[in-house]
């Protein structure tokens, strides 16, 4: 029946920023479509772990710096002595700094492009091993933003982050679809999250954007469950290379 196949009974989940925001509501999600779910992030992901375990689900943390390359082999290592296996990854962690683009410092052009692109391809890279190694395919979701399809502004760094993974997840999925690896994206439109705070205080731009969203709100991290489990599941097995926008209409003006 269509909706068994939604279910993700039996599957274990790798949520990269799991502690707030998008990642949290996503884990939450994976967790009640019967996911196992291992989420990483630096600080802790106490809120997280209650969330899951709230809704019936199993949480493990790892924490690990996203920010290198690194501890990629840790968190695989972690996540396969916790259940196993691993047949999800969801690339989220991410960050943005705002400054003007005559002002942007190398140091900080660095920053923002090795969590945003470089680590998501190294982590979506040693994922698919796993998934190669373990014969059973998988599923890859990197996490875009309209700033993989617009400029923005005062985030270059940013914008050519969010751009660069929505051609790679294209890219990925033409060499890994033959595979059984599903590599998709999700464009999430404006969301109230930590990652939006500074753009929701400034009462100006904050108005401006409110007003050009066609579904008059900004989104939450709740938004995103529907699209992931989608995704993430047999429903969506023909899917690949495709980046869904949850944006509340934004690229539809
Ligand atoms: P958020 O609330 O700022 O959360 C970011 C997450 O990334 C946190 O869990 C954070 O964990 C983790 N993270 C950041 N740097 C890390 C590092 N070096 N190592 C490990 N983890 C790290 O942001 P969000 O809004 O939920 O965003 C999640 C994703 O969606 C990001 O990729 C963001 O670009 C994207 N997105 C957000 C929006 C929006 O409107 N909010 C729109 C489009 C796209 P720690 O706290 O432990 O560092």
């Amino acid at each position: 029946m269509i909706l068994d196949l939604f279910k993700l009974d039996g599957k274990v989940a790798v949520v990269t920023g799991a502690n707030t925001g998008l990642g949290q509501g996503m884990c939450v999600a994976l967790a009640q479509a019967g996911a196992k779910v291992c989420g990483v992030a630096r600080r802790s992901c106490d809120d997280t772990k209650k969330a899951v375990e709230e809704n019936g689900g199993e949480f493990f943390e790892i924490i690990a710096d996203l920010g290198s390359t690194k501890q990629i082999d840790y968190i695989i290592s972690e996540a396969k002595n916790k259940f196993g296996k691993i047949d999800i990854l969801v690339n989220n962690a991410g960050i943005i700094l705002r400054e003007d683009a005559v002002n942007v410092t190398e140091e900080n052009w660095d920053k923002v492009i090795d969590i945003n692109e470089k680590v998501v391809f190294f982590l979506a890279q040693a994922a698919a091993k796993e998934f190669i190694a373990q014969g059973t395919g998988g599923k890859i979701v990197n996490i875009c933003s309209m700033l993989s399809y617009q400029g923005g502004i005062r985030v270059p760094a940013y914008t050519a982050s969010k751009s660069a993974i929505l051609g790679l997840t294209r890219a990925l999925a033409n060499e890994w679809a033959g595979k059984g690896i599903n590599v998709n994206g999700i464009a999430p439109g404006y969301m109230a999250t930590n990652n939006t705070s500074q753009l929701r205080d400034d009462e100006k731009r904050s108005g401006e954007i409110l007003e050009r969203i066609p579904a008059g709100r900004w989104g939450t991290p709740d938004d995103m469950m529907g699209a992931v489990i989608y995704l993430c599941s047999d429903a969506a097995a023909y899917v690949n290379g495709f980046t869904l926008a949850v944006d509340g209409g934004w690229l539809a003006r």
